[in-house]
């Protein structure tokens, strides 16, 4: 099992002997408990036995870091000293030492590892990601000075700078137990499936509920165990996710992980904020074990020429919005086409003749306008860029209606917007006024963040039905779970997920 250390946010031994959260952690044998000593204003030694003794010094990491290396400043060297060979000697689990600090103090290791403690040899950039051979060169002298565990702290700017991260991961020759992490967004994924790794860390790091965490990126300990499952991850678990830009607001992680536990299937979901969907697709995904993709804004159309083949839906769509890993190439398919269309159906039932107006020519607009067509419906296309309309509607045999005439149109069953307007955090814009929306349609959003949109505000008041994008959301995700996973569950199942995530 691969434990959770809740970093303690403190600011004195005092407050966080008194935070209960932390007693609920305490309780939970599947987490340790990390104090940041460093950071106390009551740096003393009977406060950190006290801390020991009430946590259990088998639970407990003790770090007292450099100031060099994010530490708070208020413990002068000799003190720290002083304070790792008091929690040695109080049988502190893990005693957290920088690898500067261990090369200085060629002795300090000996001393500290003499009561049981092991030694965790940290390194730390909180600017950029180093080469790959500077970090396993780091790697190997924490080993050779004594460590019982090596951990690397690097910031990652870009996906190119995981790969570099996934490098030193994949190194099998790695001579004791070793967490990287990317701080970051673009490195979240080295926070949430470090269990996988051949020699990974005992412990991955957290933050309390109430705590902004002691690194970017950190994640909360509950989300950790409960939506990733961090402790029962094994290197056998596939790996899936969702690429995007931006990509925090994505509901995905939460639905397909409580899908998964659902299901009893292995595996994982995880968010990658993608900036080069080529690095990612070429140089991580594969190492990283990555056996499916949900692919979001902005890449559903850059992802296809990553695939070594489309199904035919998805080559006549254009956009691809789920990629699976097929013998060493990915497929790409798009399940928002039959998401979107059966949504629709279900409100307004057969599509035979009925005229949809679809608001943007991006990935999700051709989806739609290539379901309802394929239904036997017609599609009228509206987009900001009036080129695009044009493709988009001749590649479905429908029309460009231009923004001014939304109005005076007749006889339309549905309006689907599908441009990001109106999307978390921006939900005060509407990419349309309640009176340009054609009389009596269905206005349907595919945005689902936030579940009520702005358009869809002000078309109810204005007397339209609405859809909303979560209709949409849940069908193309139950489809893509099925070709993750190859097993299914009942859309009703989805619904009632989607409601608890
Ligand atoms: P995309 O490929 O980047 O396309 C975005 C489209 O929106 C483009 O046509 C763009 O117009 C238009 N647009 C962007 N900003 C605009 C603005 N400020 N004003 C007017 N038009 C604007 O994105 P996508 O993948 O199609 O996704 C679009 C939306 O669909 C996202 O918000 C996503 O949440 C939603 N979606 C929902 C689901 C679901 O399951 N519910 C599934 C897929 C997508 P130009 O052509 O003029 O640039």
């Amino acid at each position: 099992m691969t434990r959770v250390c809740v970093a303690s946010h403190h600011t004195s031994f005092a407050a966080l002997l008194a935070d209960e959260e932390f007693t609920r952690i305490a309780s939970d044998a599947r987490c340790l408990i990390e104090l940041r000593v460093d950071r106390y204003n009551d740096p003393r030694e009977e406060l950190l036995q006290q801390a020991l003794q009430r946590f259990g010094p088998e639970r407990c990491v003790v770090t007292c870091r450099h100031s060099a290396e994010g530490g708070g400043g208020s413990v002068s060297d000799t003190e720290r000293a002083s304070l790792w060979e008091c929690a040695a000697r109080a049988g502190a689990a893990f005693i957290d030492v920088e690898l500067r600090t261990l090369r200085a103090e060629k002795t300090l290791a000996a001393r500290l590892k003499a009561h049981g403690s092991k030694l965790i040899v940290s390194y730390h950039d909180f600017v950029h990601t180093p080469p790959t051979g500077q970090m396993t060169d780091a790697c190997c002298d924490a080993a050779a000075l004594g460590a019982d565990v090596v951990k690397l702290a690097v910031f990652a700017k870009r996906v190119a700078d995981t790969a570099k991260v996934l490098d030193v991961l994949c190194d099998a020759s790695l001579p004791v137990p070793t967490m990287v992490i990317a701080m970051g967004e673009h490195g979240q994924w080295t926070r949430l499936v470090a269990p996988r790794w051949n020699n990974p860390a005992p412990f991955g790091f957290a933050r309390a509920a109430s705590a902004e965490g002691t690194a970017p990126g950190q994640p909360v300990w509950e989300e950790l165990l409960k939506r990733y499952r961090y402790a029962e991850q094994t290197p056998q678990w596939p790996v899936f996710g969702v690429i995007g830009s931006p990509i925090a607001h994505s509901r995905s992680p939460a639905l397909h992980n409580a899908a998964l536990v659902r299901g009893a299937q292995p595996g994982v979901y995880v968010p990658f904020l993608v900036d080069d969907v080529s690095v990612f697709m070429e140089h991580v995904a594969p190492r990283l074990g990555v056996k499916g993709l949900s692919v979001t804004l902005p890449h559903k159309e850059s992802v296809v020429p990553l695939c070594a083949h489309l199904t035919p839906l998805a080559q006549s769509i254009g956009a691809v919005n789920t990629v699976v890993r097929t013998d060493d190439a990915w497929v790409g398919d798009n399940t928002d086409a039959a998401g979107a269309a059966d949504a629709l159906q279900e409100m307004l039932g057969d599509l035979t003749g009925r005229r949809v107006v679809v608001l943007g020519a991006g990935g999700a607009a051709k989806a739609v306008a290539h379901a309802v067509v394929a239904r036997g419906g017609e599609v009228l296309v509206c987009n900001r860029n009036n080129t695009r309309a044009l493709e988009l509607a001749r590649g479905v045999g429908g029309r460009v209606v231009q923004r001014e005439a939304l109005p005076g149109l007749q006889d339309i069953a549905a309006l689907v917007q599908a441009t990001p307007v109106g999307m978390h955090p921006r939900v005060y814009e509407s990419p349309l006024t309640a009176a340009e929306l054609p009389s009596g349609a269905l206005i349907f959003d595919t945005v689902y963040n936030p579940p009520v949109t702005k358009l869809m505000a002000l078309a109810r008041e204005a007397g339209h039905a609405t859809l909303a994008g979560s209709a949409m959301f849940v069908r193309q995700a139950a489809a893509q779970f099925t070709q993750f996973t190859g097993t299914s569950l009942p859309l009703d199942v989805w619904q009632r997920l989607d409601g608890e995530v």
